[in-house]
């Protein structure tokens, strides 16, 4: 597939294999983007800038609904592309295009209420005479940025507000699965955008990220991914908006009274959807005490019974990791913790990419696999005294995005809402759960800022004030 700069499929002669990562078979290729190209594609947004913002709101509705139309009329291509240039199952993929079409259709509602409010200048002694509002206007160019683990969806949820609210924008999506963006690309190119409201760059983070972050044409950097990266943008891109959805450890809290069942395959759910490739995937439990050992024998039980196998096979439950290196890397910080004391309790087995769904009790505290963000299919059960230890346990981390907690007690629900330091807190379900009006974010280290459209268009447009002086 090509490149999108200045309304036109751009390809070049170096290119960029696109693989499946269940065998390593290579299913298409991508132009290998340099800064030339993003000072290209800086220089159309500029244009389409101009453009976007002055289209009649009702326009950029319509051009929203048409794209989310097409995607639906091609959802199982757009699922196939899913499912093979990246880690999904076909099963996972349609669920994650048929999000996609959502956010594109609640960004297009959202554009009706793009709205401001009037101001009463006469509460200063001095401007009686004054009368005026404020309305929201778009920023100018947004360079979005994007990961592998949802490459439609979350692709869906910094082009649709961008485009709802007037601006342009530069896409660089993730190198491994840019595929699916491009797909998306095409639809809104087909809807009738305009050439030059949308560009996107193919190319490496590492080679195209610092012209494209540090340009002071790009008004706001819109970034999903890891910390790593997420703080190397921070520092290159000097005086612009940031918005930053970063990773997270994500725990989950079990109480005595839950319903077990639920608890149990709701958590599974929870820790291998996407191969655990997931920023709200739950990766540390903590039950009490009481009902510790049933849950760790439904949970490994439930667990055993997941099917590992190709994407595209309708009865996988779960996929390769995204590539091998990633599963080597798992694999050494079970290794890790293993030697720390920690065991195994099902899983730890690598075949290539693929990663056996993995639960670990006894995990060290303070080892790897216990503190840093695994984006991987492990997950750790710690035995708590109470409601405090396991809340204590939960904060003990330097990130912050969704916590789940198990109980059915009301008093325990809400001293949970109240102390957990997240972005989110889901009670009854696991940390994994979220739609896509919904503002969704983090605190700590994961992240600034809110998406969910409503939300996302809050930060991609300013307030501006008008005061007449009568
Ligand atoms: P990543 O390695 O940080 O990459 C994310 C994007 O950033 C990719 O497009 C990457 O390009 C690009 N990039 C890398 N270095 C860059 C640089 N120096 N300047 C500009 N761009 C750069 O993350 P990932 O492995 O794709 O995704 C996993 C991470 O995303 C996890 O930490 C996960 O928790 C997080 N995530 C967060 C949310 C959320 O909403 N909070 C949602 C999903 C995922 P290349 O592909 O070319 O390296």
């Amino acid at each position: 597939m090509k490149m999108l700069i200045a309304g036109k499929w751009v390809d070049k002669k170096e290119k960029i294999d696109v693989k499946n990562p269940y065998d390593g078979s290579i299913i298409d290729t991508v132009p290998d983007g340099d800064a030339k190209d993003v000072d290209r594609a800086i220089a159309s947004a500029e244009e389409g800038y101009r453009i976007n913002r002055n289209l009649p709101v009702h326009e950029r509705i319509r051009i929203l609904l048409g794209a989310a139309r097409i995607v639906e009329e091609k959802a199982e291509d757009f699922a196939r592309t899913i499912a093979t240039e990246g880690s999904k199952t076909i099963r996972e993929a349609r669920k994650e295009v048929a999000r996609a079409v959502h956010t594109m259709t609640i960004s297009a509602e959202e554009a009706r209420r793009i709205a401001g409010e009037t101001i009463p200048f006469d509460s200063m002694p001095g401007s009686e005479n004054r009368v005026g509002y404020y309305f929201r206007f778009p920023i100018g160019i947004i360079a979005a940025i994007t990961p592998f683990n949802d490459p439609l969806n979350l692709v869906a949820h910094k082009l649709g507000p961008a485009i709802a609210a007037g601006n342009s924008v530069v896409l660089k999506p993730a190198t491994v699965t840019p595929l699916s963006a491009i797909k998306l690309g095409e639809a809104l190119m087909e809807a009738g955008l305009p050439a030059n409201v949308l560009n996107i760059v193919t190319g490496y983070g590492v080679k195209i990220g610092d012209p494209l972050v540090s340009d002071p044409r790009i008004r706001m950097i819109s970034f999903t991914g890891g910390v790593e990266a997420g703080e190397r943008i921070v520092k290159m891109a000097g005086l612009k908006k940031i918005g930053m959805e970063l990773g997270s450890n994500t725990p989950v809290i079990v109480c005595e009274d839950c319903d077990l069942d639920k608890a149990v395959e709701l958590s599974v759910s929870g820790a291998f959807w996407a191969v655990g490739q997931n920023c709200i995937g739950v990766q540390r439990i903590y039950i009490e005490q009481g009902i510790y050992k049933r849950f760790e024998t439904l949970f490994v039980a439930r667990t055993r019974q997941m099917k590992v196998g190709p994407q595209l096979e309708e009865d996988t439950d779960m996929g390769p990791m995204i590539t091998e290196g990633e599963a080597e890397r798992i694999e050494r910080w079970v290794e890790d913790a293993v030697k720390k004391g920690a065991k195994v309790l099902t899983g730890g087995k690598r075949k290539g990419s693929a990663y056996d769904p993995t639960v670990l009790a006894d995990v060290p505290a303070g080892c790897t696999l216990d503190k840093e963000e695994v984006f991987a299919p492990t997950v750790n059960l710690y035995p708590v005294k109470d409601l405090d230890e396991a809340i204590a346990k939960a904060n003990d981390v330097k990130f912050g995005l969704h916590a789940g907690i198990f109980t059915q007690d009301i008093n325990k629900a809400f001293k949970a809402i109240r102390e957990l330091d997240v972005g989110g807190v889901i009670v009854n379900d696991s940390s994994d759960y979220r739609i896509d009006m919904m503002p969704f974010g983090g605190v700590k280290r994961s992240g600034l800022g809110r998406e969910g459209i409503k939300f996302a268009l809050q930060e991609m447009t300013e307030p501006r004030v008008v005061c007449f002086n009568l």
